[in-house]
Order: C-alpha cells, then sequence, then structure tokens
C-alpha cells in the first residue's frame, strides 16, 4: 500500500476518534476502541498525539462502573481551537469555521456583484472573516489554522515566483488574511476545495469523482482513485476551456466557442434577457425559469450543451461518481436530469453503468467547507488527503 493510503487510513482513523469523542462527550480508552472499532494499538497511538497537539485532554482516574479498576476518562478540549475554510469567488465569498471534528461552528455567504473589481471583491471578503471571528462564534474559541479558495488556475509549480496580476492577487489576499487573522493562511484554487468537500461529503476514500463548478467560471476538479489529479503544470480539469463549437463567442484564455462562453451564467443571463429583457439578475432568472416555458427551453438548451462536454469527459476519465455544483445549478431543480440528457448524447453505455450524477451536496458552501477540512487535515496533521496544492500554504513543507 502507497505512504498516501497509509497516511490516508490514518486521518480517517484519527477523525474517527475525534468524532466518538465528540459524540460521546467521555469516554475511557476502552471504550473509544469499542466505538471506533480501532485496534487498542492504533487507538492507544492516535490518543497519543491528540494529546500531544493539546486536542484531547484527560481527567482524573474515577471508576466507570461495575468491576475493573478506575479508568481516566478522555475528553475533546474544548479549548484546542477552530480552523476556518474561506472562499473568494467570482460571484460569491463564503467562511465556515470547523471545530476538530469537522462540525461547522458558523458559515456565511456573501454575493460579489463585480468579479473585476478586485479591491472591492476584498473588502467583502475581509468584512465576512471579520463576522466569522467577531465573538461568540471562533472568537471564544482560538483559530489554529485557515485556507483561502481562489478562482481560476493556481501558479504552476510549488518553485513559481511570479510577478503577473494573478501572483500579486494571491500574495495579496494571503497578507491580508494572515494579518487579520493572525495565523499563516494558505490559498488553493476553489474548485479543487469544492471537489475535497464532496468526496469527502460521500464517505469516498479510493473512488474516482469529478466535480464541475458551473458558475461565471466553468472548471472541473478530478480526484482519481482518491488522489487529487494535477497534471504537470497544475492546471487539470480545465473542462471549461473544451472547444463546443467553431463561430462561438471570444473567451478570456483568447480561444473562441469555449464551454465556458455557452454555460457560463453571464452567458446564460445575457440570453435570458434576449428573450426576457425585463430580468434582474440570475437569481430572478432561477425563480422564472420554473413557470416561463422560453426560459425553461433555453435551461434545457444550455443543461444539454454542458451535459455533452461532461460526458467527453467521463468517457476519458470513466468515474463513479461526477458532482454538478455552482450558481447553475439552481436554475433548475431538475438539473441533473436535464444534464444527464445531453450526457447520454455523448458518454459510452459502459461509463454511464458504473457512474451516479448528483448536484452538490454543500451547494454555495461546497468550497468554503471543502477548505476548512483542508485546513483541519493540516493540523491533523501530517497529511494532506486530497489536496496537492499544499505548497502554496506556507506553513506546509
Ligand atoms: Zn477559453
Amino acid at each position: 500500500m502507497s505512504s498516501t493510503a497509509l497516511s490516508a487510513i490514518r486521518l480517517a482513523n484519527t477523525r474517527a476518534v475525534i468524532g466518538a469523542l465528540d459524540a460521546h462527550g467521555g469516554m475511557s480508552r476502552a471504550q473509544l476502541c469499542t466505538a471506533t472499532g480501532l485496534s487498542r494499538t492504533t487507538t492507544h497511538a492516535i490518543l497519543r498525539e491528540l494529546m500531544d497537539d493539546g486536542v484531547v485532554i484527560e481527567g482524573p482516574a474515577t471508576p466507570l462502573g461495575g468491576p475493573g479498576r478506575p479508568e481516566r476518562r478522555l475528553r475533546l478540549d474544548p479549548g484546542a481551537g477552530v480552523v476556518m475554510g474561506i472562499e473568494l469567488g467570482r460571484s460569491q465569498a463564503a467562511a465556515v469555521v470547523l471545530n476538530w471534528s469537522g462540525v461547522v461552528l458558523w458559515s456565511s455567504t456573501t454575493a460579489v456583484d463585480d468579479p473585476l473589481d478586485w479591491d472591492a471583491s476584498v473588502a467583502i471578503l475581509m468584512e465576512l472573516v471579520g463576522r466569522a471571528t467577531a465573538p461568540p462564534r471562533a472568537g471564544t474559541n482560538k483559530l489554529r489554522h485557515a485556507l483561502v479558495g481562489l478562482p481560476g488556475l493556481m501558479p504552476s509549480s510549488p518553485h513559481h515566483v511570479g510577478t503577473d496580476e494573478r501572483d500579486r492577487r494571491i500574495a495579496d489576499v494571503r497578507s491580508r488574511l494572515t494579518e487579520s487573522l493572525g495565523v499563516p493562511v494558505g490559498v488553493t484554487g476553489n474548485t479543487r476545495l469544492a471537489a475535497v468537500a464532496e468526496f469527502r461529503g460521500r464517505g469516498l476514500a479510493q473512488e474516482t469523482l469529478i466535480y464541475c463548478h458551473l458558475s461565471r467560471g466553468v472548471g472541473a476538479a478530478i480526484v482519481l482513485g482518491g488522489h487529487l489529479l494535477r497534471g504537470a503544470t497544475n492546471s487539470a480539469g480545465e473542462f471549461g476551456h473544451m472547444r463546443t463549437t467553431d463561430d462561438g463567442p471570444p473567451c478570456h484564455c483568447g480561444s473562441h466557442g469555449c464551454l465556458e462562453t455557452l454555460v457560463g451564467t453571464d452567458r446564460v443571463l445575457a440570453q435570458a434577457r434576449d428573450v426576457r429583457p425585463d430580468l434582474q439578475d440570475f437569481d430572478d432568472l432561477c425563480r422564472r425559469t420554473a413557470t416561463d416555458p422560453a426560459l425553461r427551453r433555453l435551461a434545457e438548451d444550455t443543461a444539454r450543451t454542458l451535459g455533452r462536454a461532461v460526458g467527453n469527459m467521463c468517457n476519458i476519465i470513466n468515474p463513479e461518481h461526477v458532482v454538478l455544483g455552482g450558481d447553475l445549478v439552481r436554475l433548475t431543480d431538475d438539473w441533473d436530469v436535464l444534464v444527464a440528457a445531453g450526457l447520454d448524447d455523448t458518454a459510452l453505455g459502459q461509463v454511464q453503468e458504473g457512474m451516479s450524477l448528483s448536484t452538490s451536496l454543500h451547494g454555495r458552501q461546497a468550497a468554503s467547507h471543502g477548505a476548512g477540512l483542508l485546513a483541519l487535515d493540516h493540523i491533523l496533521g501530517r497529511a494532506n488527503l486530497l489536496e496537492s496544492d499544499g505548497s502554496h500554504d506556507p506553513t506546509h513543507h
């Protein structure tokens, strides 16, 4: 078994121990073995680490009732701290605060109106983070680590030292958050973070999952047999730039007819306004699509185009799970069914046989939740199950 697989098991076992202590309160070592189904040796080794980290504390020896010698009860230290997961996307900013067992203590989302106005977007993010750390939330609980997700491609290599606009923004958001939160803050890509949340949320370990992010930008993150696929230059999964037509609109990547220019939310809203000029915004479009046949047809056409592209990707990867997330998913309440119709046009029968297609478990919190889970991995330590982007985390070596 690979060392990554072993550390993944170790991390899952650590979570099981923390989860049991969180659910049952004070427990003896023997009770903990029974509750988790882990061996004595494994349980004791994990407890030693958690006690060294100050996460688990031991009470005085007390009789447990029944025969046998008194045992010490173990419990989570309420002052052990929390982690924060943060997202700055092209259409929203989001933050979650998680405790040691991954339970969400607080979460919030704020719309980003103009993704091109960087300073305004960061101001929205900083206001959100300020609310997350205000008492009585994380304020009463020591913040141990934070991770922020940003849209678009991350640098191609860990040793990349760039000076372009993207690099300046990564440095800017990291330094502002680090100063505001007082802990080192890691930075990575939003879509990958959302994939982490969806993978974990489904209790997966070794499976293959494709997460498709469908908002202003369109991209995917591929978890291949439990490992995040980075690619040679850290840009795997960019299916939004799959050219789907020769006469399509120009794309910011320099090409034209990219999938993103056809199914991105800005384009869908623009097309909807051609038939319904009074539409206020994307939320208004979502509301009216349910009852307006012309808007419903537009949604079906969009889903079909998207589904065909997803089906092409599935033929190459052959995943067990495809998850659709982002704003576009809110367009209809049967979005996965509409996309499945397009997928059926292109995906081989044998590919479809082994896969499930579903919408996001975490909705607008997917990326921030994934960021929180990875921040937790970071302090539990020692292993980072899915994310190989740890190089962009100054505290991760
Ligand atoms: Zn493009």
